[in-house]
């Protein structure tokens, strides 16, 4: 099976959604060999995926999500090779900082609950922690360090997916809205605002915060609700920070986050969320936010007492009740499937998520387990509950 020319309306496959999750499946069917036609109602990698914080994390993941989390991983390492370009991923390793004594034992548990993962933690406390981290404050009782972990520039991740998806032959639309997806026979009807009608015999949802009224159409609801996590950026300064910083805490307030680009501007956020409006496509920044969260930045790195932010932001993401995303088949139609709801924690995931989508669509099945993310553990009488 081939590509083909952007007049071409049938395919193999059709993505709905070019954000990192649509563009990296269009990428990885490529490669199997399979036609792809991804329809983006504005541009490849504009929303979340473009305006997110860029934690290529694991550590601190749902345990059942770290083997497409490694899968993931391994792929990050392998950007230039498979789509030629790096999205300034940086392998700068992730540590997550603690301040109170038994934090330090429930961060020593994870760390024991992922080895059978293969993921190795390094729990670093005392004169250890200032010696290799000393721009993390003193008062920080611990650290879990995950060596392999790191971030990468949003902006650029997605983009360059969907640029290596149109390299190998995949149709990108963008600019195109799907305004209803339906099945008529073997083939699905994917029609949109300003193309027309596509047809293929797979389609893949994959559009974000939007994707719930998608999926009802086919009597599969989601319980997704969207946020707007909140956004920083301070001047410049000389590069110091090597890894990304997380504060471990079940407080929402106090888990801010940080990373220092190599151009010396330290990207942070979290705490309190913000509100979004996925109807008008807009996320806000609440002030009071971006106030409460500086008092938890400084607490963790009091060097950035000195720093000015130069910019905020937000974007919408889709938040599923239980905290997990959707990835999988449809419960009721075959040939559809989802993959939407990542619950602020799907950069890391984006391209593992793509190649498992991939292999799911082309093969029928997976290598890596992804059955605790199925739809239907949505569906009437589970009570919206994980099933084991
Ligand atoms: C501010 C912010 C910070 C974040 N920080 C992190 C972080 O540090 N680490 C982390 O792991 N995750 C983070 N996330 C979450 C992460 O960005 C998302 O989980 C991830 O980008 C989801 O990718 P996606 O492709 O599912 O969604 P999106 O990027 O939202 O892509 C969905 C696409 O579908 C398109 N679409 C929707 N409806 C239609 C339609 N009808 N027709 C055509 N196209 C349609 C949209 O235009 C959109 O481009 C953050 C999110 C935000 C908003």
């Amino acid at each position: 099976m081939s590509g083909g020319t952007s007049g071409t309306r049938t395919a193999d496959v059709i993505v709905v959604g070019g954000g990192i999750m649509g563009a990296a499946t269009a990428f990885f069917l490529r490669r199997r060999g399979r036609s792809v036609i991804l329809i983006e109602r504005g541009l490849v990698g504009q929303q979340a995926s473009g305006v997110n914080f860029g934690n290529v994390r694991r550590q601190g993941r749902f345990l059942p999500q770290l083997p497409l989390a490694n899968r993931s991983r391994a792929i990050w390492g392998r950007l230039p090779e498979l789509i030629g370009e790096d999205a300034e991923f940086l392998p700068s390793g992730h540590i997550r900082v603690c301040f109170r004594a038994e934090e330090v034992g429930e961060l020593e548990a994870h760390a024991r609950d992922v080895l059978e993962y293969g993921l190795e933690l390094e729990i670093v406390s005392g004169n250890a922690l200032r010696m290799r981290f000393p721009y993390v404050s003193p008062d920080a009782k611990a650290a879990s360090l995950s060596p392999l972990d790191g971030h990468a520039n949003p902006r650029l991740a997605a983009p360059a997916f969907g640029r290596a998806a149109r390299r190998a032959g995949a149709i990108v639309h963008e600019e195109t809205e799907v305004v209803a997806v339906e099945k008529l026979g073997e083939d699905f009807v994917v029609a949109t605002r300003e193309r027309g009608e596509f047809r293929a015999p797979a389609v893949q949802i994959s559009a974000g915060a939007w994707a719930g009224a998608l999926s009802a159409r086919f009597g599969e609801p989601v319980p997704m609700v969207a946020h707007g996590p909140q956004m920083g950026v301070t001047e410049p300064v000389p590069y110091a920070i090597e890894p990304v910083i997380g504060v471990y805490s079940d407080i929402a307030e106090e888990g801010v986050y940080l990373r220092q680009v190599l151009r010396g501007n330290i990207v942070y956020g979290g705490g309190l969320r913000g509100p979004a409006l996925p109807d008008i496509r807009r996320a806000y920044v609440d002030p009071a936010n971006t106030l409460r969260q500086l008092p938890h930045l400084r607490r963790v790195v009091p060097a950035l007492a000195q720093l000015r932010t130069i910019r905020t932001w937000s974007g919408i993401e889709g938040y599923m009740a239980d905290g997990i995303p959707v990835i999988g088949p449809s419960a009721r139609v075959p040939g559809l499937f989802y993959a939407v709801g990542f619950c602020g924690h799907g950069v890391q995931l984006g391209p593992g998520v793509g190649d498992v989508m991939a292999e799911l669509i082309d093969t029928g099945a997976t290598t890596t387990p992804i059955e605790p993310f199925h739809v239907a553990r949505f569906a009437a009488g589970t009570g919206g509950q994980v099933q084991p």
